[in-house]
């Protein structure tokens, strides 16, 4: 589910949207390319059952969890590979495998260059291409689908009519999924304070905002921050349009959160269970998957990953 902060006194929310037009729409030069081995045959289940057995002792089974974390609130029953297979999920096909982000509004060179980098990561992560789209403007949504934040006094967008006017009939034939990115404040209607990101997944379209990852304008550490949540957020959003629900058990990028503080204690990489559904849905050599994870790591300053890609390479290598 979206992640969100919603005031004490706010409802909670449940899930949206509507709508299926498909159409094609230009793309801009941006487009990234999954990585295999010429040679690569997909793995079978059952060799993927064996590879989650193997990555176990490198994971961290979570505890109970604490006051205002996201587990003691929701009551999530997790989801093994066994059960996610029995789900029937969407998967990538052969006429269905491409991302597309689409930047709305003005962004500025930092951000542009964490939409770029964050975009290659989603096809690292998820083994499949990426096109980038023209930007769209802010002048082309209605007043209407605008507010001021009556408390915050900042700027902000309605998710409703994003998704729904703007990404759901532009969906292009060929994509998996459609992501938009967007510099502005996101709100998803009336009784809400404000959301990270909203997506309906049934439609495959999602809209996620910088506007709270920090200025990656600031500093070397302020664009790493932004970088590593950016990415996070944009994956953990998209395995939930794998199908891939909360997960429960272990330290993991589909663990749900409750606020950035416990987004921030989170991984980007997949527990051993979550790990074998986004092969099984993306039909990714999981070796060649984790060679460029360690190498996006290590150019980009996702340090806290890199030790643990590196021990699941040795498991993968074996
Ligand atoms: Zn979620
Ligand atoms: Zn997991």
């Amino acid at each position: 589910m979206q992640h969100f902060l919603p005031q004490p006194s706010f409802k909670i929310p449940l899930f949206c949207v509507l709508l299926a037009w498909i159409a094609c729409f230009p793309i801009s030069a941006d487009a990234y390319q999954p990585d295999r081995q010429p040679d690569f045959r997909p793995l079978s289940i059952s060799a993927l059952k064996k590879t989650t057995k193997q990555l176990k002792p490198i994971n961290k089974v979570l505890g109970d969890p604490q006051p205002g974390q996201w587990l003691a609130h929701q009551k999530e029953s997790g989801q093994s590979f066994s059960e996610y297979l029995r789900s029937r999920p969407l998967t990538l096909t052969p006429s269905r495998h491409t991302l597309y982000v689409q930047p709305i509004g003005k962004f500025d060179a930092s951000q542009q260059e964490i939409i770029k980098l964050s975009s290659e990561y989603l096809s690292i992560y998820f083994s499949c291409p990426v096109k980038v789209l023209d930007p769209q403007s802010e002048k082309d949504i209605p007043a209407t689908a605008k507010r001021i934040h009556p408390a915050q006094g900042n700027h902000q967008l309605l998710t409703s009519y994003l998704l729904e006017k703007q990404l759901a009939p532009k969906l292009p034939a060929d994509a998996f999924a459609l992501i938009a990115f967007t510099a502005s404040d996101l709100w998803p209607g009336d009784g809400w304070n404000f959301v990270f990101g909203y997506a309906s997944f049934r439609e495959r379209v999602g809209v996620w905002s910088l506007s709270r990852f920090g200025d990656p304008a600031n500093d070397a550490e302020s664009f790493r921050r932004c970088l590593e949540r950016t990415c996070k957020l944009a994956t953990h959003e998209t395995g939930h349009m794998f199908s891939i629900k909360h997960c429960t058990r272990y330290a993991c990028n589909m663990q749900g959160s409750n606020s950035l503080q416990e987004s921030d204690s989170q991984p980007v990489h997949l527990c051993p269970e979550c790990h074998a559904k986004i092969i099984f849905a993306t039909q990714a050599d999981p070796v060649k998957r984790i060679d460029n994870l360690i190498s996006f790591s290590q150019r980009h300053g996702l340090k806290q990953e890199i030790e643990f890609l590196q021990k699941a390479k040795k498991i993968l290598d074996d």
